[in-house]
């Protein structure tokens, strides 16, 4: 696979750097001929286009797929050159579909240097973890780590490029509340996960490396970045962002961050709880249906309601549709025939054993009771 020298273009306060791909052989399926990230003029000022370190990232997956060593005339991280075979080297035992792949860079590697001292930035997508990071830096007393910006972008699933309307009524509804915290909205889009989809690359699978792609065509601008994590170390598995991965994506200019997996969701979901901007933003539900941020009826959605049924708070949040506002029989009216859709799997099922075991330690009995009864349903599912 070979990555061209990229061109940019800016257009007022956007910029658009581009690059074509020659994929030989040929894939088995239709590829772009170019891949395209477009970003803010304001955090790609400075981009060598000679760094060809977020390009590789962004197609090591499909390389790696298709078994083509990457090659590019730019350069790239020393410090990735060094990391990249374990990278490699765990997603090939995660996927035996994967193949390490050598990368062959024209102009060599070369440790980057800072020349300025950095922003730090975020992952934010309105959900538990994206919150609960931005409100553990926001106020950070230490410049090094408090949260300036927050990476909101299109560059996979549930958006795509091609229609980008909920996307963008997304930022249009998160950037006036970010703003006020002090916090400004990066909206960068790409067509990376083109080169992905049609290999039957799930998101799951690549979406660490995409969004560590994203970050460092910024990596002159910030000097670290925070990945929430999804899972706590309780409950890993192969997954595109994990602690085991993510900080080796870093360069020597960009820490990437994988943050507070060492913490349940619902440990994280008390802790912000309280917090006012979460109240009329949070965002779990994998639907997103129309008119609500919370269809308030799928597993995300209920066992959020569920954990958030332990505070004082879950009448504060606008974002779940609730009978009054409180967890009542009409909350949990489910038709019986979705019960069985709530816990899927015992992945799921440890993310409700996570709400029973808050739920017993503080005394919030009838939530008890509803996970006690939803495990107990799974359980006999899976055992006929
Ligand atoms: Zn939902």
């Amino acid at each position: 696979m070979l990555i061209h020298t990229p061109t940019m273009e800016i257009k007022g306060h956007r910029c658009r750097v581009q690059v074509k791909v020659d994929v030989h052989p040929a894939a088995p399926v239709s590829l772009p001929d170019t891949l395209w990230f477009n970003l803010p003029a304001s955090v790609a000022d400075g981009l060598d286009l000679d760094n060809a370190t977020p390009f590789l990232l962004a197609l090591l997956l499909p390389a790696m797929y298709l078994n083509q060593p990457l090659h590019t005339p730019g350069w790239y991280s020393e410090e990735l050159s060094e990391s990249l075979p374990v990278v490699q080297t765990i997603f090939s035992g995660w996927s035996n579909m994967l193949k390490p792949v050598p990368i062959l860079a024209g102009k060599g590697v070369r440790a980057m240097k800072r020349v300025n001292e950095g922003m730090v930035g975020s992952c934010f997508s309105a959900g538990v973890d994206s919150f609960y990071t931005l409100r553990q830096y926001l106020h950070h007393p230490s410049p090094a780590f408090r949260i300036s910006h927050a990476l909101f972008a299109l560059i996979g699933p549930p958006f795509h490029h091609s229609l980008p309307q909920p996307y963008e009524e997304a930022v249009q509804r998160m950037s006036p509340m970010l703003q006020k915290l002090g916090v400004t909205l990066l909206d960068i889009r790409s067509n990376v996960y083109d080169f992905c989809h049609p290999l039957q690359l799930s998101w799951t699978m690549v979406h660490g490396l995409i969004t560590a792609a994203t970050i460092h065509f910024m990596g002159h601008s910030f000097q670290k970045f925070f990945i929430p994590s999804s899972y706590s170390f309780h409950n890993l598995f192969p997954w595109g962002s994990h602690p085991l991965t993510d900080p080796l994506l870093s360069t020597e200019i960009t820490r990437i961050i994988h943050h507070a997996f060492h913490l349940p969701r619902t440990e994280k979901t008390v802790a912000i709880a309280d917090w006012p901007p979460i109240w009329q933003h949070l965002n779990v539900c994998l639907y997103r249906p129309e008119g609500t941020l919370n269809c308030g009826q799928c597993s995300k959605c209920i066992r959020t309601i569920l954990t958030l049924a332990c505070t004082p708070h879950l009448g504060q949040f606008k974002t779940f549709p609730l009978q009054n506002n409180s967890l009542g029989e009409t909350t949990l009216a489910i038709a019986p025939e979705q019960w069985q859709n709530l816990i899927k799997d015992e992945h799921s099922a440890s993310f409700f054993q996570e709400v029973l075991h808050l739920a017993q330690t503080s005394n919030h009995s009838q939530v008890a009771q509803w996970v006690t009864m939803l495990l107990e349903r799974y359980r006999c599912l899976i055992n006929g």
